[in-house]
């Protein structure tokens, strides 16, 4: 564990220090390496993702000042992995003269959806129709609501949720009364909002920086199973042009309005009826940004860290046609085989894949990596995606969904079975 410099001592190289240890610091550490300056971690523990691979770690938790204090002391900058850190400690930390970034009254705007959809009312933004239950008395308006709303429900956890976790799709009234209850039994405030009819769900990705420069990536479609993203393709297949702008001066105009610094990822919902509506907002490093790793000129992390820094924002076109990312998702049951030796057979089958794994122990469900393919023609989107999904149910199960199988004769992925099938002869 590294000690933390003292103020009189300052480093040669801007110091970062970011909250949370997860994927996001790791892949931020990535590009804090190339950029030559430090990414100083708050971690829970040493087998953090980001914690693993950089010397910079300081221990702590997120809910406490002294740690955030640790974290922050003499650094350029103090920026986020996750959004969970109580607003009150960073207001403090601001009065004590640290540079959070973003401020926490741009942030509190990701961490509180009930504000969030407040505020972009306000702004005239749309968002899905809602009431907000802060306390068993509220119950009683949510009848009326689901005379307006006419759609099913979704119950949502102000606060707190991450991954689907915390959203609830009601089956009835009834239901929803009761999900709502339970929230506000363990002292959670909820949203009860329209179930949106959806066409699909986007992400539209912009960083600010404190000088007021605006980047935008191209808008992309989110694939979720479950409540948690599966796949994006960058760019949204067949989203009009006229579409994809309208998303793009939306979130550059919210990172603007709401003082965002660094990257804000604005998840969008594409109704059936085309029209688009804001369902959350991020203002991190995202996963509906991960395939700029690889697809883009800049990636979102180098971007975020350009962005704290207020250095000249980067070049966010994409370097390839279609980009598709799959997330890797532990499996219920994690397989005899080594995620390790996985990765070897996946290179040996695909040797495009461009693979980004977090060092996380494979739980259920949990996102242990991601895929990136690139494609040379819009074209061929199907295809890419269709590899991308085998490629990450390989990576978590162990298992090809095509039944291939490496020492077989049966030729079931011909374009890449022949340089592929030769590595694996090689390796056995
Ligand atoms: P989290 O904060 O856990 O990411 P979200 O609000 O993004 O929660 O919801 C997770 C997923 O649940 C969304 O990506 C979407 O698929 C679905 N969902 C959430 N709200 C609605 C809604 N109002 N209508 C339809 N689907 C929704």
């Amino acid at each position: 564990m590294m000690d933390v410099p003292s103020s009189d001592s300052p480093p040669v190289a801007p110091v970062v220090a970011m909250v949370g240890a997860g994927q996001l610091a790791r892949m931020t550490h990535q590009a804090a390496i190339a950029l030559g300056q430090n990414l100083r971690v708050l971690a829970n523990a040493s087998d953090e993702p980001a914690a693993q691979v950089t010397p910079n770690v300081v221990i702590g938790s997120h809910t406490n000042l002294e740690d955030l204090r640790r974290v922050a002391a003499g650094a350029n900058a103090l920026t986020f992995d996750h959004e969970h850190v109580p607003t009150e400690l960073l207001e403090k930390l601001v009065a004590e003269g640290v540079h959070v970034v973003p401020p926490p009254h741009a942030l509190v705007h990701a961490q509180d959806k009930l504000l969030m959809r407040q505020r972009l009312q306000a702004l005239d933004v749309a968002v899905p129709r809602y009431t907000s239950i802060e306390s068993r008395d509220d119950l009683a308006a949510l009848d009326a609501f689901a005379g307006r709303a006419d759609a099913p429900l979704v119950v949502k956890a102000v606060r707190g949720g991450y991954d689907g976790r915390g959203v609830r799709m009601a089956r009835d009234l009834a239901d929803a009364r009761d999900i709502a209850r339970d929230f506000l039994a363990d002292g959670v405030a909820v949203l009860v909002e329209e179930r949106v009819k959806l066409r699909r769900e986007l992400s539209a990705l912009v960083a600010r920086s404190p000088f007021g420069q605006g980047a935008a990536w191209p808008v992309v479609e989110t694939v979720q199973r479950d409540g948690i993203c599966v796949q994006v393709i960058a760019p949204a297949p067949a989203l009009p042009e006229d579409t994809a702008a309208v998303a793009q001066r939306l979130a550059l105009r919210l990172a603007a309005e709401l003082c965002v610094v660094g990257v804000l990822a604005v998840e969008l919902f594409e109704t059936v009826d085309g029209v688009l509506v804001v369902n959350e907002l991020a203002m991190r490093p995202h996963n509906s940004g991960h395939w700029t790793m690889d697809g883009s000129r800049t990636s979102q992390f180098e971007q975020h860290l350009r962005a704290v820094l207020d250095y000249p924002l980067g070049d966010t076109d994409a370097i390839v046609p279609v980009t598709v990312m799959a997330n890797v998702l532990g499996a219920t049951q994690p397989p005899a085989m080594t995620l390790d030796e996985r990765l070897h057979h996946l290179f040996a089958r695909m040797p495009d894949a461009r693979v980004h794994l977090y060092g996380k122990a494979e739980r259920s469900g949990r996102k242990v990596g991601h895929i990136n393919f690139l494609g040379a023609d819009l074209a061929d989107v199907t295809k890419l995606r269709g590899r991308a999904e085998l490629a990450a149910h390989w990576l978590s199960h162990g298992q090809w969904m095509d039944g291939w199988d490496p020492h077989g004769k049966a030729d079931h992925d011909a374009p890449e079975a022949s340089p592929a099938r030769s590595g694996e002869e090689r390796r056995t």
